[in-house]
């Protein structure tokens, strides 16, 4: 820290990404992107607005809103489109999160929620998750605060159905639910159609998982027209640009081509549905994940050891060592067939049994 840094960032933690190694001496399962390439009518479309970067992007997002309203049966004016879901997730804390209203969410979850609270200087409470990993309904209802539920969750992967959704924007109406749904599209339930009758619902999404963008960082929040205003009164005194113009057209192609999005996420349930029985017979417990990756351990046997194990095979995964719970967990992400395979026949060499 410098002797200029301000002392309000002085116990800052920052989040820790996943390791993004250079070259392709790795099979990566560690950061939940997509195995396959963005649909050819998105890269089409990125690529010609390469020859317009001359020209700053639309402020208002507007070819993509009215594309994904469409997509998603919401008007344009209850979407905000922002760099990565990360930072409409960081903006709903800034906006909606204070001394009188803080962050609520379960202490097993996205890592970065904590990161968000202290950058923008709003405390937060933490509520833990079951023995089982789920969510503690009751006590996340009686928690006083903005909620911040990831749906699936992360790392766990494991969803919660709509009505209980339903159950938390309804316990108290005076509050934000904030739903993160970054892996929604491989198994869960959106609440994103409920934004017309809650308007304490705030519902986010990201193009970086089902739609193979993570390089190109884009995220859309959907609420009702006061919140989208609210997010956007932050958006224009941050940054009116925060979404450039080669990722905005890229996002419209992307939501021109439903059926390449929906193909690749029934390959890629279909290889969680592969993955998890493979892992089970090598005797891993998992839970039941709804999202792109899996969340599994192999009792007596040290989450760290097999990460590195795996690793020294050039395959990476990613391991949590906080909290103590999950530190014998992997998150794995689900990726190829192939790479599915070498993964499983790894794990069946490091720990010396039959796949
Ligand atoms: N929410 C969750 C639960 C995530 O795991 C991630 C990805 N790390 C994000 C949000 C943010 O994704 P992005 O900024 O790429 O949209």
């Amino acid at each position: 820290m410098s002797k200029f840094f301000s002392n309000k960032f002085s116990g800052l933690a920052p989040y820790v990404p996943g390791e993004q190694p250079k070259g392709a001496k790795y099979i990566k399962l560690n950061t939940n992107e997509s195995p396959f390439p963005p649909s050819p009518k998105a890269v089409a479309a990125g690529a010609k607005a390469l020859e317009r970067l001359m020209l700053y992007p639309d402020p208002e997002c507007g070819a993509l809103c009215n594309a994904a309203a469409e997509t998603f049966g919401v008007r344009p004016e209850q979407i905000v489109c922002t760099n990565g879901s990360d930072e409409v997730l960081s903006w709903a804390f800034a906006a909606f999160c204070d001394g009188d209203r803080p962050a609520v969410f379960p202490d097993v979850t996205y890592g970065f929620y904590p990161v968000f609270a202290q950058e923008n200087g709003v405390p937060y409470r933490v509520v833990p998750l079951k023995d089982d990993l789920t969510m503690d309904i009751d006590a996340l209802m009686a928690a006083q605060g903005t909620l911040f539920i990831a749906n699936p969750n992360a790392p766990t992967g494991i969803a919660l159905p709509r009505n209980v959704i339903e159950v938390l924007l309804r316990a108290d109406p005076g509050r934000m639910v904030v739903v993160d749904e970054a892996y929604v599209d491989f198994g869960g339930e959106s609440v994103v159609k409920l934004i017309d009758r809650y308007d304490n619902l705030l519902v986010t999404q990201t193009f970086s998982k089902s739609r193979s963008m993570a390089g190109a960082r884009l995220g859309l929040g959907f609420a009702a027209e006061p919140v989208i205003r609210d997010l956007n009164t932050l958006r224009f005194s941050v940054n009116p640009y925060n979404v450039n113009s080669v990722t905005l057209a890229a996002g419209v192609g992307a939501l021109s081509d439903p059926a390449y999005t929906e193909a690749n996420c029934r390959t890629i349930v279909e290889n969680r549905a592969f993955t998890a029985a493979g892992l089970a017979k090598l005797g891993f417990e998992l839970t039941d994940s709804k999202a792109n990756f899996v969340f599994a351990r192999c009792p007596g046997v040290s989450g760290e050891v097999l990460y590195q194990a795996l690793k020294a095979k050039g395959i990476l995964v990613r391991h949590f060592a906080k909290p103590a719970r999950i530190a014998d967990y992997l998150r794995i992400t689900i990726g190829s067939r192939a790479q599915m395979e070498a993964l499983l026949s790894a794990l069946a060499e490091i720990l010396n049994r039959p796949i």
